[in-house]
């Protein structure tokens, strides 16, 4: 689970991490009035689930009350399309107004939880305020990481270390190792997976500020932090997956263009697999459920049908719960109200196999019916222009 920026600071704020002054607001008269209390120049922040803010022009600096109130009638009701948006972007419903701040130095500062070493993995980096990916990309040994293993915190040798690596001085390193420790305290004791502060800032006086802040929980944990889970927004989610949620199916938004509705967790990700082998993109994760009623599979088309990018359907059912003609029969009629016009690759397997085939075959709709799964992967992938 994300959260905002303005949340995450109160959070750090609770950890001890120093962060610059202010408040939401969700009108301009609201920034305004918070400008006004802050005194002098201000920031006024989007907030959105997606970083790249800056560059998108979802902040700005203003140098007085008039000015914020300005700028945020600019941003509040704004689309922010950023590099991690999509394209249809975010709807900009609150700002951040604080303080300004007179920036020294930028640096990068994060803790993930590194499943691989199952560990955290603290990385620092003297490229603040860049992306880290093009960071990595670019200058992958401007990058600095140590590792905290299970409950342990981050001692501050590690810290000092890692600061002194991006070329503080010592007197500073010492303050930006504290702010580390923070996080690592921060990620363990919410369970949070991210923690990212870009950029950490050295501010004209030497002290350090978090600038930025973007942190993501473990949902599977979340039931342990209600205090967490409630900072979350609803209005944040993809509208489809918010609407999938709300028909009870379990779906993800994927940015390919084959549609998928599979039954059962494991099937779908098997079929995620074998498409992308068979060189296409999935548009979606969708599990019916395992007994995918013909009531499922209609809510599977109706949500699969509202992505746009869908150019053809890969149903990928085994009969096990259900016999193979019922779900066929099941397909038929939804695809036949729905009256779906994409193309349709169907691999059926389990009980009563031959009669599924034949009801799908004789339904006198557009089903492609496939042996097997390597099979419907590539005639799938074929309908969409892929290898
Ligand atoms: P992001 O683009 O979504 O990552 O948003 P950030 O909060 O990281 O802001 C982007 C950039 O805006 C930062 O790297 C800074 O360079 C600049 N910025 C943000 N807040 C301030 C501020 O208080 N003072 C100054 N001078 N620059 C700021
Ligand atoms: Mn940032």
């Amino acid at each position: 689970m994300n959260i905002h920026e303005y949340q995450a600071k109160e959070l750090l704020k609770d950890f001890g991490v120093p962060v610059p002054e202010g408040a939401v607001a969700a009108t301009p008269d609201e920034a305004r009035a918070i400008a006004e209390s802050l005194g002098g120049p201000v920031v006024v922040k989007a907030q959105v689930h997606a970083g790249g803010r800056g560059k998108a022009g979802g902040i700005k600096l203003a140098g007085d009350p008039d000015e914020a109130e300005k700028v945020a009638s600019e941003i509040l009701g704004m689309r922010l399309v950023t590099a991690q948006s999509g394209a249809e972007g975010k709807l900009v419903r609150k700002v951040l107004v604080e303080r300004a701040t007179q920036i020294e130095r930028e640096l990068y500062a994060a803790v993930v939880l590194d499943r691989t070493r199952e560990c955290l993995t603290v990385m620092a980096s003297p490229e603040g305020g860049m992306e880290i990916e093009e960071v990595a990309r670019t200058h992958p040994e401007r990058i600095f990481t140590t590792h905290v293993l299970p409950g342990a915190q981050l001692w501050p040798f590690q810290g000092r270390g890692l600061m002194l690596a991006c070329g503080l001085d010592a007197r500073t390193a010492a303050r930006a190792a504290a702010v580390l420790k923070s996080m690592v305290a921060l990620a363990w004791e919410k369970e949070a997976t991210l923690v990212e502060v870009n950029p950490l800032v050295v501010d004209s006086s030497g002290q350090l500020v978090a600038l930025d802040a973007k942190m993501n929980f473990d949902d599977s944990a979340l039931f342990r932090h209600p205090e967490i889970a409630a900072l979350a927004d609803p209005e944040e989610a993809d509208p489809l997956e918010r609407e999938a949620a709300a028909m009870g199916l379990n779906y993800v938004r994927l940015g390919g263009n084959v549609g998928t509705m599979v039954n059962g967790a494991g099937l779908a990700m098997a079929t995620m697999d074998v498409i992308k082998m068979a060189g296409a993109e999935p548009a979606n994760f969708l599990d019916v459920g395992g007994g995918a009623s013909e009531e499922m599979i209609t809510k599977g088309f109706e949500i699969i049908l509202s992505d746009p990018n869908v150019k053809a359907i890969l149903i990928n059912i085994f009969g096990g719960i259900l016999r193979c003609d019922v779900l066929a029969r099941g397909v038929v009629a939804a695809a036949g109200r729905l009256e779906v016009s994409l193309p349709m690759v169907v691999r059926l397997e389990g009980t009563n196999v031959e009669e599924g085939r034949r009801i799908l075959a004789e339904s006198g709709l557009k089903f492609d019916v496939a042996a097997s799964m390597a099979e419907a992967a590539a005639k799938i992938a074929r309908l969409v222009g892929g290898k």
